[in-house]
């Protein structure tokens, strides 16, 4: 028999959210539900198939996978679907805690937080001042595949807890009242791994490759710290999962320099233009502007481009553009040039020695 479309069978459009997808799938669930259907085989065939359809789209990787090469893709990954209700049960225990009113993984053994997790990144000096939307892949402990996070080999079932006789509490009668405590053997899980999953050593977790969406804000500098919450390693045994840490690294540009908000950037002019002034064509992070040069320009002389610095990261405005000049002596002239420069520096001598004359009669 062919297999049905796992869209078709939630009954759920191909764009569906995970919120919708989860949706679908209780409905199902509860409706082909065996306990609600005994010795109906329809309904029993339509809850294992609803299961596969749903182990499937709520994971982006698998989903991705089934939408670009369908049912045979998945092959390539392992995926199998499922041996049987246990299976399934454990599998996806949030769903059925309200068939039974708990859940078999929400504090088994002590729920303990995910580890948050540090990236870093390297970005240009463009990036850092006007911020980017970009995609990192980080390598993070997620639920593991080989026994679906239930930390119990695949075949094997949690059996329930021979202490407390699988309720999670244990009862103590003292004269007129009775005094209920969790389970400490089964921390109130009423569930125990005889028969812990050989991929994951029963923790439910994996390591695993996840791509994260990212918005850097513009104005960030090396050493900026951006903290996406949740995207950590996922905790154990369903706690919450630790906080992903971006740290920017801004890789050093070959003409600006930044200090705070502001970048330097040294310009070169010619000895003419130093002394004659003119405009020049200085490179910004918005691009190419032009800049009037005074006449009698000395080396080293800095100008200032208000606001064309890096934006501000936590408010309005942006630094400046401090543009230093450097004065370039020609190391080779043409005869022309050099005859010339001969007469100015004839000029220039007289001229000295005419201030000079003038000192001298002064004492
Ligand atoms: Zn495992
Ligand atoms: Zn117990």
């Amino acid at each position: 028999m062919a297999k049905r479309d796992y869209y078709e069978i939630l009954s759920v459009p191909r764009n569906a959210s995970d919120e919708e997808i989860k949706r679908a799938y209780r409905k199902m669930a509860l409706k082909c539900h065996p306990d609600r259907n005994p010795g109906d085989k329809d309904a029993e065939e339509k809850f294992k198939e609803a299961a596969e359809a749903y182990e499937v789209l709520r994971d982006p990787k698998k989903r991705e996978i089934y939408n670009f090469y369908g049912h045979e893709g998945l092959k390539g990954t392992g995926f199998t679907g499922f041996r049987g209700f246990d299976d399934i049960f454990s599998s996806f225990s949030d769903i059925f805690e309200e068939f039974f009113g708990f859940s078999p993984r929400s504090s088994r053994r002590g729920a303990s937080s995910g580890a948050d997790l540090r990236y870093d990144l390297k970005i240009s000096l463009y990036d850092a001042a006007f911020g980017k939307e970009t995609e990192i892949e980080i390598l993070k402990r997620g639920r593991c595949e080989h026994c679906n996070g239930t930390g119990a080999q695949p075949g094997s079932t949690p059996q329930a807890c021979p202490h407390c006789y699988g309720r999670g509490q244990i009862n103590r009668s003292h004269g007129f009242f009775t005094i209920s405590t969790t389970c400490s053997y089964c921390h109130g899980e009423g569930m125990v791994i005889t028969n812990p999953c050989k991929a994951c050593g029963g923790g439910g977790l994996a390591k695993r490759r996840k791509k994260v969406y990212l918005r850097i804000p513009p104005g960030v500098d090396s050493g900026s710290r951006l903290r996406l919450s949740g995207e950590g390693e996922e905790g154990e045994f369903g706690g919450p999962p630790g906080d992903l840490y971006v740290i920017i690294h801004v890789e050093p540009h070959e003409f600006f320099e930044r200090e705070g908000d502001d970048i330097i950037c040294r310009v070169p002019i010619s000895f003419a233009m130093a002394a004659f002034g003119g405009g020049v064509d200085v490179s910004t992070l918005d691009g190419a502007k032009k800049i009037q040069i005074p006449r009698g320009t000395q080396p080293g002389e800095i100008f200032r481009l208000k606001g064309e610095g890096i934006p501000h990261l936590n408010g309005r405005g942006r630094g400046d553009q401090i543009i230093q000049v450097v004065v370039q002596i020609p190391k080779k002239l043409t005869k022309q040039q050099e005859e010339l420069l001969r007469e100015f520096a004839a000029l220039e001598e007289e001229k000295g020695a005419a201030v000079g004359k003038g000192r001298r009669k002064k004492k």
